[in-house]
């Protein structure tokens, strides 16, 4: 479970219960507690080399105030994403926060989760009739900190309350004890991340192997929990296909011992997102993994703009037929009533 080494503090985090609940802890546990006016001022951190600057930005928390209450759409998952923390202490080669967080990858968690789910409120009063579905994991693995902000529990119990909202989080983390007891009224659905052992050994560090992931999936399935995996990224390389079917045959081996007490939350269901990357993230990536053997050739790929304004590579059109030809049957085949969300 994630321990952070140093906890810096902006100081309006502690004018929420939260905030202060959380420096009284780490007090309390004798960690190193400094002040920040700013996240962004969270700098001077170890480290000589990018690769050590890294290191020790994923093993520093920021307790602060999420300021912007406006929230970014989330296409292909949901419609809007709910900003939870931002963040996460594994070190994956591919991941996308290379991109997005650049060369500050510390863990930032929100003590104002009161004013974030008031703000979701709004906007699933502004889509009425229609359901708005909300992204606990699009800047974060929110999981990967819930021991410290105990803000998925409570967003599960909030959504579980609203008629017309929906929330859903992905995660690589195992960590769900305290998630299993709460009422969840099946208004929070979790999604596993996993992959093929190859691309596991090769390109995942500092998180849960994917059985742990399984077990975790299958417990929440127990609580009731509406349960889906992310193939994510898929990779494309020797004897791919292979290995993701026996990923696919292993899950649903597993699946079947474990009834959901809940109607119709036996129907998993996969959301299969190809390997895609972009300049920033090739950048960061290479300077943080020098000789990575993460398939990053321009020439290769295909460059589309995303919903943020930069570009990214993506695989040609010919491999995402090859996608849809694989994944579609094979999980209508092996999970009667399961399906594959989208194919992106
Ligand atoms: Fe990135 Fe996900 Fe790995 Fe965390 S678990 S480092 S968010 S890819």
């Amino acid at each position: 479970m994630y321990t952070p080494d140093r906890i810096f503090f902006e100081k309006e985090a502690l004018n929420f219960p939260l905030g202060k609940k959380l420096l009284e802890r780490f007090r309390r546990e004798g960690k190193a507690v400094k002040y920040t006016s700013s996240h962004n001022r969270v700098t001077a951190l170890p480290g000589d080399t990018p690769a050590q600057k890294f290191v020790e930005a994923k093993r520093t928390l920021v307790v602060g105030v999420r300021r912007t209450l406006n929230f970014a759409g989330c296409k292909p998952s949901a419609h809007y994403q709910l900003p939870l923390a931002t963040g996460c202490p594994g070190q994956c080669q591919y991941c996308y926060l290379h991109t997005t967080l650049g060369p500050r990858p510390y863990l930032r968690l929100y003590v104002n989760i009161e004013e974030i789910l008031e703000r979701a409120d709004r906007y699933i009063s502004n889509r009425l009739p229609e359901e708005t579905v909300f992204e606990g994991s699009a800047t974060s693995d929110p999981l990967a900190i819930e021991q410290y902000s105990g803000s998925l529990a409570r967003t599960i119990e909030f959504f579980s309350r609203r008629e017309k909202g929906f929330f859903r989080f992905a995660t690589k983390q195992t960590n769900v004890e305290s998630l299993l007891k709460i009422k969840h009224n099946g208004k929070t659905k979790v999604r596993f991340s996993i992959n093929t052992p190859k691309i596991v050994a090769e390109y995942e560090r500092g998180v849960p192997a994917p059985g742990k992931r399984i077990r975790a999936a299958l417990e929440m399935k127990s609580a009731g929990y509406p349960v889906g995996f992310l193939l994510a990224p898929v990779f494309i390389y020797k004897g791919w296909e292979k290995e993701y079917m026996d990923l696919l045959r292993e899950i649903a081996s597993l699946w079947k011992t474990v009834p959901s007490p809940e109607k119709n939350n036996d129907l998993i269901t996969f959301e299969i997102i190809a390997h895609r990357f972009t300049a920033r993230g090739k950048k960061n990536i290479l300077s943080l993994f020098p000789g990575s053997s993460l398939p990053l050739e321009e020439k290769k790929r295909r460059f589309k703009y995303g919903q943020f304004g930069y570009g990214k590579y993506l695989y040609t059109p010919d491999i995402y037929k090859k996608l849809e030809e694989l994944f579609i049957p094979a999980v209508s085949d092996l999970f009667p009533g399961g399906k594959v969300e989208y194919i992106v």
